[in-house]
């Protein structure tokens, strides 16, 4: 017997047909003698609806209230899971996260999760009963809802498999597994059968929103098992107990698995793109100690995460452009605050762009292996895209791009670090 967390993402619960295919997946899991507990999404497209009603009431909507609407998507999705789960035979109950409770920090909209009261759940597992929870909201210690910010329900999951010391978290969605890129923009993308907690950190920062950043740092510090894996099978599909899907697992484990022969390992493990950034210039600020400090101060005091900056080569006069990206939620406020500190900064001109991406390409090798990064700047040079800044880390390379270069960009380096998967035919 094991204790198994399984979650179920947007699309595998739009509508009643799918939430009965879930419940039978579920079933099924539990029928092999297992203690079960269900995280589940709202349907898919419902949270984006409910994010708009918000902005349709009022623009400068309170966060509270907004997590309020928001939180409801789920609400309804594990109310009605639990219904079709009773509907086969199962003793199934819902668990809203202000009854667990999932205790969050206050932060509306973007909340953290600090623990979760389990003893309740456990003793219900233990009955027989299928938990479940919606994912995505959480209590504050003020006693309000609260969200985890887009994507949270991973996160409810991983936090879920923590609290009830689960042998394992299966997040089930409408991929079967972690790819080497989005297999919806390369068709050649390669599942991958495991990618250690700081890579897929890593791909998840980057973009791949497979899985939520914050779900893998919890993987990870909780050392909690995560399977990826695919909703949308057949009944004769492999079961999960098997792995069939993609395995997040620590680089011992995957030390040992390429030891076995069981996984290749590759310099570049996976490439991801982000199109929610925006570009921020400013021209002519003075070339001296603190000029920087004082654009950057600002931004983050009210919070705005800034991601890569460059400084450009200063010009005669003691000036220098300085170049940054931030969210492109956030564009219109950083304009707003550095419009603002204009004098005290003492720039020319603030040139906005939210026409570019970041593409990025991760992977454990390139600790051990140089020429990764000028392998991506001449693949890109090849086909006449223009690099407009880059940013490093140990196991990263990211550049930003024109948005239309996107996909053309993801799939000449999908090819030039030979992740491309061998033809059908071949
Ligand atoms: P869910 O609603 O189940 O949470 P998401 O839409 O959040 O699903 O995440 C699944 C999607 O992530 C896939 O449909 C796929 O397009 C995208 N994706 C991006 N990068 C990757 C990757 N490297 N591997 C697999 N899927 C990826
Ligand atoms: N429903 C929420 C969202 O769309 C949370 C999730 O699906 O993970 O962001
Ligand atoms: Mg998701």
């Amino acid at each position: 017997m094991a204790r198994i967390v399984m979650k179920f993402g947007g699309t595998s619960m739009a509508g009643t047909e799918r939430i009965r295919r879930v419940a039978n997946i579920v079933r099924k899991q539990a029928a092999g003698g297992n203690e079960v507990a269900v995280v589940v999404s709202a349907m898919a497209g419902e949270t984006d609806r409910l994010v708009n009603f918000c902005r349709e009431a009022n623009a400068l909507y309170d966060p509270a209230e907004y997590d309020v609407v928001v939180a409801s998507g789920e609400q309804v999705t594990s109310g009605l899971l639990a219904l079709t789960l009773q509907s086969l035979g199962c003793k199934a109950r819902s668990w809203l996260g202000w009854q667990l409770p999932v205790r969050t920090i206050e932060a509306h909209a973007k909340a953290r999760i600090e623990g979760i009261d389990a003893d309740d759940l456990v003793a219900s597992m233990e009955a027989g009963e299928i938990a479940v929870i919606p994912g995505f909201q959480g209590l504050s210690d003020d006693g309000r809802i609260t969200t985890l910010g887009r994507g949270g329900s991973d996160t409810s999951a991983v936090a879920v498999a923590a609290a009830v010391k689960a042998d394992r978290c299966d997040i089930y969605t409408d991929v079967d597994g972690v790819y080497t890129t989005d297999p919806r923009i390369v068709a050649k993308a390669r599942k991958l059968k495991a990618v250690t907690y700081e890579e897929m950190l890593e791909l998840a920062s980057v973009g791949a929103k497979v899985l939520q950043t914050r779900s893998v740092g919890l993987a990870m510090k909780e050392g909690v098992r995560v399977q990826v894996l695919s909703s949308f099978v057949g009944d004769d599909a492999v079961p999960a107990d098997e792995l069939p899907g993609t395995m997040i697992v620590s680089e011992e484990e995957m030390i040992e698995l390429v030891e076995k022969g069981e996984v290749e390992r590759q310099h570049v493990t996976g490439i991801a793109h982000d199109k929610n950034e925006a570009k921020v210039i400013l021209t002519r600020v003075p070339d001296k100690p603190g000029a920087v400090a004082h654009i950057f101060d600002p931004l983050a005091k009210a919070g705005i995460n800034v991601d890569m900056i460059i400084q450009n080569v200063g010009r005669d006069k003691g000036e220098t452009d300085v170049t940054f990206t931030v969210p492109q939620a956030d564009l219109a406020r950083a304009q707003a605050l550095l419009e603002d500190k204009r004098d005290e900064i003492g720039y020319n001109r603030l040139i906005t762009d939210s026409q570019i991406a970041k593409i990025s390409v991760v992977g454990v090798g390139m600790k051990s292996h140089a020429g990764v990064a000028s392998t991506m700047f001449q693949a890109l040079a090849d086909r006449g895209i223009n690099i407009q800044a880059i940013t490093t880390s140990e196991i990263k390379v990211s550049v930003l791009i024109d948005e239309d270069e996107t996909e053309l960009a993801v799939r000449v380096l999908h090819t030039a670090y030979g992740l491309d998967a061998a033809d059908e035919a071949a």
